[in-house]
């Protein structure tokens, strides 16, 4: 027999809005050629994992068929684009936010048609579906040659920093004034160079949060976007594809003279940033009133994996819920999912389903699991050298009786763990990153926050899995006798500082 090649397969939704039909299709094709699971990624996204490369052409059009797409899920474009998902109707922010993701994203799609004519054509060569138009291969914004790499982007508020911007690669923090239209997104803050891949051989890369570059009109973010996506087109390493993140460039040149570049691109001067306080992060998890008589809840999933697994049926009753209630959805950046446009009526139901497929409901996650995270790891990724999201519950397990012991049960604090230094997770910025390091050993990151503006440092490394719980629980302890009135442990252990807290807990 030959061999057998297996593909993971990812959906880019910009804010990840999804509908019914589509979430039910995605469950139908994971069943049908996948590996029977789906998985909402850290962006927003879906991934099917196990598709056999025969299977390839008929799930890719399958996915194109209910209007979503695989363009640029993944490649050296740039990648689905976040946002702050919660769906309030009784404050336009929220709607703004997302028309601006759906807009930037649009406007920055590859323009190239060869993914309709490999992806979309029968045995003839006919195309199945009428998107792509006539063969084109003129990117004017990709050029011949694309980007040197990935290229991330988010959109939040200040105040609601859910879809961790200063992550990315261009973070937009929309500033809000009153208007004749009431509550208004006149323009975004752009944070510009953020990025979380690290090559572990490699001490010239590092993950870095993304620094201010400015304010931009709403009326001018496209063309701002376009002018430092050129930018780094242009100028960004393309010699050495470790160093090629827009990150590096920004850290060579330093700002100013990035700032310049881009302003060069763009014809016109960038605003300074306008003031700003970064002090939130509201995902919607659980029950809120979207303002429209309408209900939303979020629901938190751990480690967004969606399956049938024993009593364990979050896929079955999402098959419910999108063939009865049929709701929109979005999907998280802490990979939980949001049922949108719920009448009040409705709102029993949905929590039945839930309830009678065994899936725990939001409120029943304690704090610290609802705040963790883990990138997918072994057996899915090629680049894992630790376990990840196979061992974080049983972690979180321990964790919760430690916490409950101390009393620390109500504390909020993110736990984001990956299987190797590559931070899909987003381990860098979390109170408590845990990055793979070596076989069962992990760098045991302190120091981060959940509004995810600062970068955490390595408080110990090659932490031997076991030991990790063991490891915090001292550190916790501190913090409970130490820490001011409302602060974080993040917080906390950022203002002791590295060698004050290991010479206090490393006994
Ligand atoms: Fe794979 Fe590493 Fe990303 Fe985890 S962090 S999914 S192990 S590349």
């Amino acid at each position: 027999g030959g061999k057998y090649y297996s593909y993971m397969i990812r959906i880019a939704m910009p804010g990840g809005l999804i509908s019914s039909p589509q979430l039910l299709a995605q469950l139908d094709l994971c069943d049908e050629v996948g590996n029977s699971t789906l998985r909402v990624t850290t962006r927003q996204g879906l991934q099917l994992h196990g598709v056999l490369k025969g299977n390839l052409k008929k799930v890719i059009r399958r996915i194109n068929e209910v209007g979503l797409t695989t363009i640029a899920a993944c490649g050296d474009v740039r990648r689905n684009v976040m946002c702050s998902p919660a769906p309030y109707k009784n404050n336009p922010v929220y709607d703004q936010l997302q028309a601006m993701a759906d807009k930037v994203a649009d406007e920055t799609m590859p323009r190239t048609t060869a993914y309709h004519e490999l992806w979309l054509t029968d045995e003839n060569g006919e195309k199945t579906l009428a998107a792509g138009g006539a063969p084109k291969d003129d990117e004017p914004l990709y050029g011949a040659t694309y980007l040197p790499r990935k290229f991330k982007m988010g959109v939040a508020l200040p105040g609601d920093n859910s879809a961790d911007v200063y992550s990315q690669d261009i973070g937009m923090l929309g500033i809000v004034e009153q208007t004749s239209e009431g509550d208004t997104v006149v323009g975004y803050n752009f944070v510009v160079g953020g990025g979380f891949g690290v090559t572990p051989s490699a001490a010239k890369t590092f993950a870095r949060v993304a620094t201010p570059l400015g304010y931009v009109p709403a009326d001018k973010v496209v063309d701002v976007v376009k002018a430092v996506m050129k930018v780094q087109r242009d100028y960004g390493n393309r010699s050495d594809r470790k160093r090629a993140r827009m990150k590096y460039l920004i850290h060579d040149w330093g700002m100013d003279k990035f700032k310049q570049k881009v302003e060069e691109y763009l014809g016109d001067a960038i605003e300074d940033s306008r003031p700003m306080v970064v002090n939130g992060h509201d995902d919607g998890m659980g029950w809120r009133e979207q303002g429209d008589g309408l209900w939303f809840y979020g629901l938190n999933i751990e480690n967004g994996r969606i399956k049938d697994e024993g009593d364990y049926r979050l896929k079955s009753a999402l098959r419910e819920i999108c063939t009865t209630l049929a709701p929109p959805m979005r999907m998280t950046p802490h990979q939980g999912v949001i049922f949108c446009d719920i009448k009040p009526e409705d709102k029993e139901r949905l929590e039945s389903i839930l309830k009678s497929h065994g899936v725990p409901l939001t409120d029943e996650f304690t704090t610290v699991r609802r705040w963790s995270m883990a990138c997918p790891a072994l057996p899915l990724c090629g680049l894992a050298v630790t376990e990840s999201e196979r061992v974080l519950p049983s972690m979180m397990d321990d964790l919760e009786s430690e916490l409950d012991t101390l009393g620390l049960s109500d504390a909020r604090f993110t736990t984001r763990m990956t299987g190797c230094p590559n931070g899909c997770a987003r381990p860098y910025n979390s109170d408590i990153g845990l990055v793979g390091k070596t076989k069962g050993k992990y760098t045991l990151f302190l120091g981060g926050r959940v509004e995810g503006d600062r970068l955490n440092w390595i408080y110990k490394d090659l932490v031997p899995e076991e030991d990790v719980v063991s490891t915090l629980k001292p550190v916790l302890e501190h913090y409970k006798q130490g820490r001011n009135d409302g602060e974080s442990f993040g917080d906390y252990c950022d203002r002791i500082g590295k060698d004050d807290l290991l010479a206090a807990c490393d006994a």
